[in-house]
């Protein structure tokens, strides 16, 4: 494991990302580290429901203190490769609050609907 870390790789995840490899750098130490500074920064809630935080689109029905999983990219690094580790650019946010802001979450109701309907009848 030691020798491991020692040879760490590091990466011009400008670069990286420009090319296509979004999966690298999200599975990359890098990130990780980044990803846990957000956390800490955001004390490890949803800022989102916090009310702290949206993307001028989509808005929190409800003010609620929950705890954040995802770190979110505000501009999405397949158009700013530059800010990948920018924290400035990073903020914490629930699996629900991520589903809404990259407006996933409708898709996945209907989706995840229709095995649950017919499992039950
Ligand atoms: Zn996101």
């Amino acid at each position: 494991m030691k020798q491991r870390r020692a040879r760490r790789k590091y990466y011009n995840w400008e670069i990286e990302i420009a090319k296509g490899n979004t999966n690298k750098f999200y599975n990359s130490t890098d990130w990780d580290e980044l990803r846990e500074k957000v956390l800490k920064r955001d004390k490890g809630k949803c800022q989102f429901f916090l009310g702290k935080w949206n993307d001028g689109k989509h808005f929190p029905k409800v003010i609620k203190i929950i705890n954040a999983d995802t770190v979110h990219h505000i501009i999405p690094i397949k158009e700013r490769p530059d800010l990948a580790l920018d924290i400035n650019n990073c903020i914490s946010l629930s699996f629900e609050a991520h589903e809404i802001i990259e407006d996933r979450h409708r898709w996945r109701w209907r989706k995840r609907k229709v095995p649950l309907t017919k499992e039950r009848w």
